[in-house]
């Protein structure tokens, strides 16, 4: 069948381009994103090429995962250099709803997730952020119907989240966890990486750094309360603010004694300046 990038803006075209590719028997692959795409955006979309026959992309700034304090009206939007990243990637279908499509005038669901999303995380400190990532999720995944949806590691506890909700809701999709794209110096890409001063950028690295120091002692066999306090100081020194370092059942999320607990995942939430960054690694 023909191909070449289609970019959908109302349901009709997408409907119709999804329509042409079942009916030819071709599996589909989706790469929710925001935007303001960057090599870990497309590391997903190089494993959904492999993984499916068609490559959709969507590209939606949700406004139900931001907090009215939070960064929505500035987060990063860079659609004609996004469309051309994607092109070059040989995507089949952008899927770029417009906001009065996802939340019509007097929308009133929401998808209430639990497990993975309330385990004192990133919840703790977003308390709105996985209600608006499940309730969009579950939109395009209703929108495009896709068998794969691929996510970053980077946000380890939404891919958990998003995984059991697609189980939960029998949403019929597989979503496949990409391991975190980084710079040279080991920081995660992120779009928000954009808010960085120079300054902070060269402190930036600290938070890998301090994930694989800390994880290479607990598998020396070091106390994990000792190590994680030691790493919270020690990112603490180097000028962050701490939102959280811990060690964590790498499924669950919930929170463990000892490495006989694991597996283990240890995560990081911290802030520099006006810029909050996330990473993690498994130990
Ligand atoms: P975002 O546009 O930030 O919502 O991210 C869209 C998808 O890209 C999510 O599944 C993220 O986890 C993933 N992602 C973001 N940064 C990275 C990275 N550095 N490496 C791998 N995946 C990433």
């Amino acid at each position: 069948m023909a191909r070449g990038l289609v970019i959908a803006r109302t349901l009709k075209v997408l409907d119709r381009a999804i329509g042409r590719y079942r009916a030819g028997g071709e599996t589909l692959a989706l790469v929710p994103t925001m935007g303001a795409l960057h090599a870990g955006h497309l590391a997903l979309v190089r494993r959904a090429r492999r993984r499916a026959n068609r490559v959709v992309v969507s590209i939606f700034v949700n406004p139900a995962q931001f907090a009215p304090t939070e960064d929505f009206s500035t987060y990063p939007r860079t659609f004609e250099t996004d469309i051309a990243a994607l092109r070059a990637e040989h995507v089949d279908l952008i899927w770029a709803p417009p906001r009065e499509l996802m939340y019509p005038e007097g929308f009133a669901t929401s998808i209430n997730v639990k497990g993975p999303a309330t385990v004192d995380l990133e919840d703790r400190f977003r308390p709105h952020f996985f209600g608006g990532v499940a309730t969009v999720v579950a939109k395009l995944f209703t929108q495009c119907r896709p068998d794969f949806a691929l996510f970053g590691e980077k946000d380890y506890q939404q891919l958990k989240t998003v995984t059991r909700m697609a189980i939960d809701l029998d949403l019929k999709v597989k979503v496949i966890g990409i391991p975190t794209v980084r710079e040279k110096d080991g920081l995660a890409l992120s779009s928000r990486n954009a808010y960085l001063l120079p300054a902070e950028r060269a402190i930036a690295p600290t938070l890998y750094r301090t994930l694989k120091e800390s994880a290479a002692r607990i598998a020396a066999r070091e106390a994990i309360a000792r190590v994680m306090s030691e790493g919270w100081l020690a990112i603490e020194a180097a000028g962050f603010a701490v939102d959280y370092f811990e060690a964590r059942h790498a499924d669950t999320l919930r929170r463990v004694e000892t490495a006989q607990d694991g597996p283990l995942r240890l995560l990081v939430a911290a802030r520099l300046g006006k810029t909050r960054l996330i990473d993690n690694i498994a130990a």
